[in-house]
């Protein structure tokens, strides 16, 4: 064995965007980009009509580890990372218990350490999740937390969430909202046409907005910084759009099921296609799509929650939440780069750059002395979504039955291979 070639990789003949190049990889760091690079005793990928571009930073992800590993568990979680070509994820802390410790920080990083993606725990805003008292920030964030976020819920009191956002600030952080006025919410579907046909309770756009207008006036008050988790509403969309313009410090994430898909799905009364917020109308689709493409939603990240079959299996009671590490990519593709909506690099800002830059990770760039995670992938490489080929543990993806473009081929991690298709 040659020891000397164990951590030199070397990757022939990709694209990367709008030019060919090699990339050479030493010691888990891009040493070199360019043409016709030779390095003795490299492992060589040979990537001739594969796109290269930064594994993707997923900044929304339920790993269900602790305590509901029955759904899925760090290492199921990251394997589905992985063949999705997503190298670094940031986890919400709606475990059992709550990441309200540092302690269960300690054993998330401590678990994901062998699969090879880089894990990134959000620790809870309110011990337990309780809404009503603010967690320690500042050993959180030593403890190795890059967010706050009550995900899941909502922190239903402003004040809170003002002292909240102050904390985070002073812990060197953010804090992600999950929008959703209670007073508002309960349904199970969007309000609409949907909702009227299946005779259930709807969510409408309002429960959204109101709370993402609350977070933007608190950040345009205070001059600190909030990021807004899956926007799925169009007046959300217009709230953020106006914050931004009146120079608010807030960023935002949409996630893939709400650039493709509308409520129209969930009169098959499939559960996996209940999600919260839940799936709107075409309009609201478009003004997602257009928020992504002026620029107003910054990132697009999966919400990837995974449930069993079997609490899949009741539409009405069904938990909220789908999957979707392994096919955000190739949904990307499929619905805004083929209709010529985003470019590969634009696309690549929202799923790679802007999370990293947004939870002050170091990710999401190609580039020589930077990390060498690299996703390889064929963006014309259709397939057929089939959910018992899935990694995760669940398989309550939305998109199943869906041919998409756009198949990753290998997955580098610390210019280690991670995934191979
Ligand atoms: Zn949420
Ligand atoms: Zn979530």
């Amino acid at each position: 064995m040659n020891t000397e070639s164990a951590d030199l990789l070397l990757i022939k003949n990709c694209r990367l965007f709008d030019k060919e190049c090699d990339i050479l990889c030493s010691n888990g760091y891009i040493r070199e980009m360019s043409q016709g690079i030779n390095a003795k005793g490299a492992t060589i990928i040979d990537a001739s009509g594969l796109y290269a571009a930064p594994g993707i930073v997923d900044m929304h992800v339920h790993l269900r580890d602790p305590g509901q590993t029955y759904k899925e568990d760090i290492l199921t979680g990251c394997a589905a990372a992985a063949a999705g070509g997503v190298t670094s994820i940031a986890a919400m802390p709606n475990t059992v218990p709550v990441c309200d410790n540092p302690e269960i920080i300690e054993y998330v990083k401590e678990k994901s350490k062998s699969t090879g993606v880089h894990v990134y725990p959000i620790a809870a805003v309110t011990k337990g999740q309780n809404g009503q008292e603010l967690c320690d920030f500042e050993s959180l964030k030593n403890a190795g937390a890059v967010a706050f976020s009550d995900d899941g819920k909502p922190v239903e009191n402003a004040g809170l969430m003002l002292e909240a956002m102050k904390r985070a600030h002073k812990a060197g952080s953010i804090v992600i909202s999950h929008c959703e006025d209670s007073s508002l919410a309960g349904g199970i579907i969007n309000e609409g046409e949907a909702s009227k046909k299946l005779n259930v309770k709807g969510i409408p756009n309002s429960a959204e907005a109101v709370q993402a207008a609350r977070e933007a006036i608190l950040s345009l008050t205070s001059g600190l910084p909030v990021h807004i988790a899956h926007v799925s509403a169009a007046e959300t969309v217009e709230v953020i759009r106006e914050a931004k313009k009146r120079g608010a410090k807030i960023t935002a994430e949409t996630c893939p099921h709400y650039i493709c898909l509308d409520e129209s799905k969930t009169l098959t009364r499939d559960a996996d296609f209940r999600m919260n917020p839940p799936l709107r109308t075409k309009k609201d689709v478009e003004a997602v799509i257009k928020g992504l493409r002026d620029g107003t939603i910054d990132v697009i990240a999966t919400d990837h929650a995974p449930h069993t079959s079997f609490e899949k299996s009741d539409f009405e009671n069904a938990p909220n939440g789908v999957v979707g590490l392994e096919t955000s990519l190739a949904v990307c593709i499929t619905y805004l780069v083929k209709p010529g909506i985003l470019t590969l690099k634009e696309l690549f800002e929202k799923m790679s750059v802007n999370p990293a830059k947004i939870l002050g990770i170091k990710a999401g760039t190609l580039a020589i002395g930077a990390k060498a995670d690299v996703v390889l992938f064929d963006p014309e490489e259709k397939f057929l979504v089939l959910p018992i080929k899935l990694h995760s543990k669940s398989h309550n993806t939305p998109f199943k039955g869906m041919t998409l473009y756009g198949r990753v081929k290998y997955t580098i991690s610390d210019g280690k291979v991670i995934y191979k298709a």
